[in-house]
């Protein structure tokens, strides 16, 4: 079930259905789009980038990935069943598509690093088809035969880790050329998979605070965190002081 959170759409359901939904996606033999979608990428597009609100609406799977989505829905009176992050759906995915056959494309990060992650998945998922791998830091002239390669390697996945909203228009430019494949974009998760970077202890994603963990190990971001608190207002605004205004 789909719902709206401040205007843009978003799917509401777990892992397991969202591996479902692709399966039959891929089963129909036709490309499709999935965005997970977090609160930084959510303000941007409605705070003055409609371009990126489109790309939303294009995608056939919206993912609420990050708690500021899930906690935005729980004010919109539309709670969503899990947070679903772009790392977690890429492993059910993958785990799937050695029971179902599949190949997988892994595309972006600094050279060699998609390589490495190809490996480890393969190590985790013994059976796993790698259809390639690509690094991310191509140039703009170069864009066109990376998008060959894709095609003539006939993926059914291809997981895109360029970074938000880079790897989402990737993908709107090229989805229509490279053949029938579910693509998707999963930020920084070729290094954590690479075992480049590690993902916050499990404890700390229990207690939903991921994202505190990946401050500390990576403080450079604090400047992209600014924009929660003022996203936070504006879906306060929206949801509780509009609403009541609105009685
Ligand atoms: N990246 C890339 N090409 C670029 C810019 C970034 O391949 O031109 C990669 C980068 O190496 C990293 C990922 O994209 O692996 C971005 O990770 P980040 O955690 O910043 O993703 P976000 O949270 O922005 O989705």
């Amino acid at each position: 079930m789909r719902v709206s959170i401040l205007g843009v759409p978003v799917d509401r359901l777990t892992v397991e259905q969202y591996v479902e939904r692709v399966a039959e996606m891929i089963r129909l033999g036709r490309p499709g789009r999935i965005i997970t979608l977090n609160p930084e990428y959510l303000f941007k597009a409605v705070t003055g980038s409609p371009g990126l609100v489109e790309l939303v609406n294009r995608a056939d799977l919206v993912t609420a990935d990050g708690e500021g989505i899930v906690w935005a829905g729980r004010v919109a009176d539309a709670t969503f069943p899990e947070r679903v992050t772009g790392i977690d759906l890429m492993l059910a995915l993958t785990r799937r598509a050695t029971t179902e056959g599949w190949s997988v494309y892994l595309l972006g990060a600094a050279p060699g690093v998609a390589e490495e992650a190809a490996e480890n998945l393969r190590l985790r998922y013994p059976g796993l088809e790698v259809a390639g791998t690509c690094h991310g830091y191509f140039k703009a002239g170069e864009e066109a035969a990376v998008a060959r390669r894709v095609r003539e390697a006939g993926p059914q996945l291809l997981f895109v880790a360029l970074g938000a909203p880079k790897q989402e228009q990737w993908i709107d430019r090229h989805i229509d050329g490279i053949g029938p494949v579910v693509a998707m974009g999963v930020g920084g998760s070729f290094d954590v998979v690479a075992g480049r970077v590690t993902r916050a202890p499990r404890w700390m994603r229990r207690l939903r605070i991921e994202w505190l963990g990946r401050l500390f190990k990576e403080p450079s971001r604090w400047r992209r965190m600014l924009v929660l608190p003022r996203f936070a207002w504006l879906v306060l605004r929206t949801y509780r002081l509009e609403r009541k205004g609105s009685r």
